[in-house]
């Protein structure tokens, strides 16, 4: 097959109106599994974490696992979805080797939440993503191709099958076309994505951990022709597991496709996998129509029809959502949008409200965070959250300045000393001796050392030259190691040199 041209991402959309769809599933953290009691942990040993429900030996009986429903009610809810009162599993058929069953437990006419939508930000445009459906299912088993470069199945030697994962509850958010992004289609992907998984964190019913693949996104494509008015034929990208290539993602399919409808060419419904080494998609399976799958209701399990009560419990159990967090702490914390922006993007909010929480102010909590911390982790290529300081060591720090005991160069030595492993702040001032000097008559007595030393400065001084105190200010900052307060050093300064 022929690589197609890529098209310039400008160009295309000049002449293309991007309409995105995504299919989000997430892996909700319950302690079993959503048929059978199994426990669902990350990382066991392979097909340790399985029965005879998972594994579909026959005779085997499924039975629903309430969490699960609490968790993806909750979902529902918070998306601002309707809570059906009455549904039903279904079977959706098909032969894959990572599904013991050969068939998996889903929900298909009738899912459990309908009608929603989340608002989303990009450039301080609000943008309603409207979601179609949330519905409950089961997870798969996992393929390992053994031998081959890509770790995909062609060029393999062999193939294993890892089914610990078979049957783990998963949740599908599936949204309404998204339509009208215009060029920035490829950053309401994104941002979309990216506060789903805040608002599914914030529920506490996953980790929704993208790279372990808690959560993963596919991402329908497909392209108009601007005026037009009936879409185009869409691709799906498979199990994209970054925000980051989520964007990518949109952002590879609008010049793809703009590259084959402008060569006279159709785009083809089918499956494409996402390669992060190139940023491009490659073509997968054609896709299944639903009849291909021959839907049926389960016959094992009876129908969910959660209470009304019940609903209402679990609305009222709602913890503060991401979006109303954001506005109170931009509230609290006065800070500009633009602002607010910046400490989100930092994933620095949790941080600096348990700073807040531990007694510093908002605004200190928020220039240590924002700006030393940022640094660091930038530099060592972390994740603000993973640098080895916690918010409670931050604020001990910032209590140590407003104490008069450290001043802020002091405290950057202690943040590089409990970052290099050294211990605590209080260890870190005692191992270093980074102490302000505070005693008066031992300040007042280097003052005087100074003045001595640097004669001709302090005459300049006295002469009414206030300006060059500054030198002698310095001086007094190096004979202490910087310990010295810097301000109460120069008003010593002045005062015995009878300029202030
Ligand atoms: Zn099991």
């Amino acid at each position: 097959m022929s690589t197609p041209t890529l098209m310039d991402y400008d160009e295309a959309l000049a002449r293309f109106e991007p309409v995105l769809g995504i299919e989000t599933h997430i892996e909700l953290g319950t302690a079993s599994k959503m048929f059978c009691g199994c426990p669902t942990g990350f990382g066991a040993e392979p097909n340790t974490q399985v029965c005879p429900v998972c594994l579909g030996l026959p005779g085997s009986l499924p039975v629903t696992n309430r969490a699960a429903i609490e968790g993806i009610i909750k979902i529902g809810l918070a998306l601002n979805c309707e809570i059906v009162e009455w549904c039903r599993f279904a079977r959706k058929n098909y032969f894959y080797p990572d599904m013991p069953k050969n068939f998996q437990i889903s929900q298909y006419d009738e899912p459990l939440c309908v009608d929603g939508h989340l608002d989303v930000e990009v450039d301080g445009d609000t943008y309603r993503i409207e979601i179609e459906r949330v519905h409950m299912e089961e997870d798969t088993g996992k393929s390992l191709h053994v031998g081959g470069a890509t770790g995909r199945i062609h060029g393999a030697e062999y193939s294993l099958v890892d089914y610990n994962r078979a049957g783990i509850p998963l949740v599908e958010i599936v949204t309404k076309p998204i339509v009208a992004t215009g060029d920035k289609a490829p950053l309401v992907a994104r941002a979309y994505a990216t506060e789903l998984r805040e608002l599914v964190r914030s529920l506490g019913v996953s980790d929704v951990r993208m790279e372990q693949g808690s959560m993963r996104c596919d991402v329908n494509v497909s392209l108009m022709p601007r005026g037009a008015s009936e879409w185009g034929t869409r691709s799906e990208t498979k199990n994209v597991n970054s925000l980051r290539s989520v964007e990518r993602a949109v952002r590879s399919e609008i010049e793809r496709q703009a590259g084959v409808l402008s060569a006279g060419g159709r785009v083809v419904q089918e499956t494409r996998h996402f390669h992060e080494d190139t940023g491009r998609t490659t073509s997968g399976r054609s896709k299944e129509e639903a009849q291909d799958y021959r839907y049926f209701p389960e016959p094992d399990l009876v129908p969910m029809a959660p209470s009304r009560e019940w609903v209402d419990e679990l609305r009222a159990s709602l913890p503060e959502l991401p979006a109303a967090r954001r506005r109170r702490i931009q509230r609290e914390w006065k800070l500009s949008d633009l602002e607010l922006r910046d400490v989100v993007n930092a994933g620095a909010v949790d941080l600096i409200e348990a700073t807040v929480a531990r007694g510093a102010d908002a605004g200190a909590a928020r220039k240590w965070w924002m700006n030393e911390l940022s640094r660091r982790a930038t530099e060592q290529g972390v994740e603000l959250a993973d640098l080895p300081i916690t918010p409670e060591q931050v604020a001990r720090v910032q209590a140590m300045i407003t104490a008069g005991e450290l001043n802020d160069k002091l405290a950057r030595k202690v943040f590089e000393g409990v970052l290099a492993g050294e211990g605590g702040p209080d260890e870190v001032v005692a191992a270093r001796g980074l102490k302000v000097v505070s005693d008066e008559g031992e300040l007042a007595s280097v003052v005087d050392q100074v003045i001595a030393d640097n004669a001709a400065v302090a005459d300049k001084v006295r002469a009414g030259k206030v300006a060059a105190a500054g030198a002698l200010v310095g001086a007094v900052m190096k004979a202490t190691r910087g310990q010295a307060d810097a301000g109460r050093a120069r008003e010593l300064i002045l005062e015995k040199l009878g300029a202030s």
